[in-house]
């Protein structure tokens, strides 16, 4: 493949872990959990690189690779990428400097076993460990509940929500007085079949990890320094 390789800007925050080793965790967890908000404390605080399918599909696809036009085939007729592209995708990424050297946070890969024993084999080629698989437990009804009272507006395409940041006058943007919608992912009945399927697929991945000692259930409930403090509680970091 002749086409260049995408970057991903890292490397802010060098000094912070020059100390430590790499950290390599998976993150699993529902929609709205907040996964993202603990791959970017992770990533301001340890260095370590979050690396979602998403982020690696926009990377590959801007970078104009085979790769990418083969992703962006599927996700424009709204279907899944093939596990198959997905796994060189990551095999690639996470076979980069950067992240040999400042580690990586898994998320949204691996979503199935078979990713999962793909994982392992590009590990092993690496010949690294993973610390561990982190999962992010929460009631489902928390779930609906934090997900299902969000609002967009119509124009500028600010967000509410019902409970938390609940706009000044119901139904309309405090910004510009435009109507407030509920995107369709946002329905209550959406976001339950969303987790049915999360479950689904990602109860066997904890089976998996915890048969290899390796996965952590924290949480997911708690605010986020809460679920943090968890997440690298036991950590061993040192170089020594
Ligand atoms: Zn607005």
């Amino acid at each position: 493949m002749s086409a260049p390789q995408a970057t991903i800007e890292v490397g802010q925050n060098e000094e912070l872990n020059s100390n430590t080793r790499p950290l390599r965790m998976i993150l699993i967890g529902p929609p709205g959990v907040g996964k993202g908000t603990q791959a970017s404390l992770l990533e301001q605080r340890l260095g370590a690189i979050p690396l979602s399918s998403g982020m690696i599909f926009r990377a590959e696809i801007e970078a104009d690779t085979d790769l990418g036009h083969l992703a962006q085939s599927y996700i424009k007729r709204g279907e899944l990428v093939p596990s198959g592209i997905t796994i060189e995708m990551m095999r690639k990424r996470m076979s980069t400097d950067n992240v040999r050297k400042h580690g990586f946070i898994l998320d949204g890969f691996p979503r199935n076993i078979r990713q999962a024993e793909a994982l392992d084999e590009i590990l092993v080629e690496m010949e690294i460990d993973l610390d561990f698989a982190v999962s992010l437990d929460v009631n489902d009804e928390i779930v609906v509940q934090r997900l299902s009272g969000r609002m967009g507006c119509t124009k500028c395409g600010e967000i509410y929500h019902s409970q938390t940041k609940p706009p000044k006058r119901e139904g309309l943007c405090d910004k510009c007085n435009s109507p407030l919608m509920t995107r369709s992912d946002d329905h209550p009945d959406t976001i339950r079949e969303r987790l049915r399927v999360f479950h689904e697929q990602t109860a066997p991945l904890c089976d998996y990890y915890e048969k290899k000692g390796l996965l952590k259930r924290v949480d997911g409930s708690k605010s986020p320094e809460e679920v943090y403090d968890q997440i690298v509680a036991g950590l061993d970091l040192d170089r020594s």
